[in-house]
């Protein structure tokens, strides 16, 4: 009690941040040889980055949800290497499997599925500066819950407190960047239509992290 009323007296002035303590579960999804080229060609040909490493460089934090109804078959999901109905032979599409870097169950547990500056494919456009954070669950059966809103305030917060992150946004607002410095797909048409994860769940997660003061999302191209 004498402490938080010296905090008060001290530091009442300063933006005090709620604490990011947080509890993350490692269980990752498979990296190996393959997926590592996989993504380096995904750095390559949508965007036109040549890296020796498969990084990331944090601007932007997207949040997702997975329409799996269970834990064990939205990792099933992004477990392997390689799209399920991935063909070699058809060289226009990559073959990278869909991804995140983490994946947040419905009772809020959150796992870590690859290193938080490992590339995954979850945006068209921005893979190459966005942490993507998936949840299980969305469905009119299976709506994302409180604990999981909690969990992704407390994430959003943990990743903005440590990486110099602009933009909070869903994925279903990734076309807003079609004209920003940030978007570098090559492909104009290479679009899909997205609705994750939910205005309101994205909005709660926005007014709980606003002391963060991330940029607003540029508006919608009127041509689209
Ligand atoms: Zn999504």
């Amino acid at each position: 009690m004498k402490q938080g009323l010296l905090c008060m007296v001290f530091f009442g002035l300063v933006s005090c941040r709620p604490s990011t303590a947080i509890d993350i579960v490692d269980k990752p999804i498979v990296f190996d040889e393959t997926r590592k080229q996989l993504t380096l060609e995904y750095l390559e040909q949508r965007y036109g980055l040549e890296q020796e490493t498969p990084t990331i460089t944090p601007k932007m934090i997207v949040l997702h949800w997975t329409v799996f109804p269970t834990l064990k078959a939205s990792f099933e999901a992004f477990e392997q290497p390689t799209l399920p109905n991935w063909r070699p032979d058809i060289e226009s599409v990559s073959g990278l499997n869909v991804s995140a870097q983490f994946l947040v169950d419905q009772d809020g547990t959150i796992y870590r599925l690859l290193p938080e500056t490992t590339m995954a494919r979850h945006v068209i456009g921005l893979n190459h500066c966005a942490i993507g954070i998936e949840n299980v669950g969305g469905t009119n059966d299976m709506p994302l819950t409180q604990a999981q809103l909690e969990s992704n305030i407390r994430l959003v917060q943990y990743l903005a407190s440590k990486y110099p992150i602009d933009y909070l946004i869903g994925h279903y607002e990734y076309t807003h960047f079609e004209h920003h410095d940030l978007w570098l797909e090559k492909d104009a048409g290479y679009r899909t239509k997205k609705t994750d994860p939910g205005k309101e769940f994205l909005t709660k997660v926005r007014t709980a992290t606003k002391s963060f003061n991330f940029k607003p999302v540029p508006e919608q191209n009127k041509s689209l």
